[in-house]
């Protein structure tokens, strides 16, 4: 059974670069995918137009057997709340303390930045429901700490709590350690696996390190180019694109 499948992607940016050039695959729910390539071959395009930050320029992502690209904004916010999305810079927002930062999650990606500052007082139910994703990520501690004031990985740990407040099926995460040293790239890692295995979420993650591929993920896809040139196991990685 496919969570995710991409069919036949293109997205070419205004100013009329080709970042995927008909990219198709299917993604099995429970999988750890990860989407490797070289810088710029079009691994954030992809994730982005996924989730439809960025408008595809044709073809077709279909997320739990519905075809989101072509569905109403309405429709589309639905089924948005179900895929969840980190970066590789956390996009916390600093001035605001851990816990805000996690219940700002449940406003919506996009959202998040504008309604995040109307609330004065959220449902207790959420709050609690917060501190419980701040456990997942081994965090809790630091709920009440300006965003500011954590390191690099307990940012991405609050970033992924954050879409934990989504329930989300499916976890996109765009070069999630790249700014990270490398045991706390491991450290970061671990927790999203735990999502993935523990928590049943589908992951999709953009990573440059093989080593972290081959530890980490189930199935591979690689892109060169805004071309899909590999997939299957991540020990089936021979060549270098
Ligand atoms: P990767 O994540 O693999 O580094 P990207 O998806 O960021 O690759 O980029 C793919 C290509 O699209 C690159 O040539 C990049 O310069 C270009 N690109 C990315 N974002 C934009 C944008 N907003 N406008 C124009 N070109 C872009
Ligand atoms: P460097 O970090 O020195 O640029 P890497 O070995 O990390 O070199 O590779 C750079 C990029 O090429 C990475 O995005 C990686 O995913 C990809 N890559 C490296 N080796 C392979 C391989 N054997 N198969 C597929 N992709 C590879």
């Amino acid at each position: 059974e496919f969570i995710l499948q991409v069919k036949d992607l293109v997205k070419t940016y205004p100013n009329g670069t080709k970042a995927l050039k008909g990219v198709s695959f299917n993604v099995p729910k429970g999988a750890f995918l990860a989407v490797i390539g070289l810088s710029g071959s079009g691994k954030s395009t992809l994730l982005r137009c996924i989730n439809r930050i960025h408008e595809p320029t044709s073809g077709s992502v279909i997320f739990e057997g519905r075809d989101i690209t072509h569905i109403k904004e309405h429709q589309l916010r639905e089924a948005r709340t179900k895929i969840g999305m980190v970066f590789q810079h956390f996009n916390l927002v600093n001035r605001r303390n851990v816990l805000n930062n996690v219940l700002t999650g449940r406003l919506g990606q996009l959202e998040n930045k504008f309604l995040g500052g109307i609330f004065q007082k959220w449902p207790e139910k959420w709050i609690e429901e917060a501190y419980q994703a701040l456990r997942i990520v081994g965090i809790e501690d630091k709920a009440l700490i300006r965003a500011d004031g954590l390191s690099g990985g307990q940012k991405q740990r609050v970033a992924i709590a954050r879409t934990l407040m989504q329930h989300p099926d499916l976890l996109l995460a765009d070069e999630p350690v790249a700014s990270l040293d490398p045991s706390t790239s491991y450290s970061v890692m671990n927790y999203l696996r735990d999502l993935n295995q523990k928590h049943n979420i589908t992951v999709v993650c953009n990573l440059h390190f093989l080593s972290l591929v081959r530890d980490y993920s189930t199935h591979v896809i690689a892109l060169k180019n805004g071309e899909l040139v590999f997939e299957g196991k991540p020990t089936d990685i021979t060549e270098k694109w």
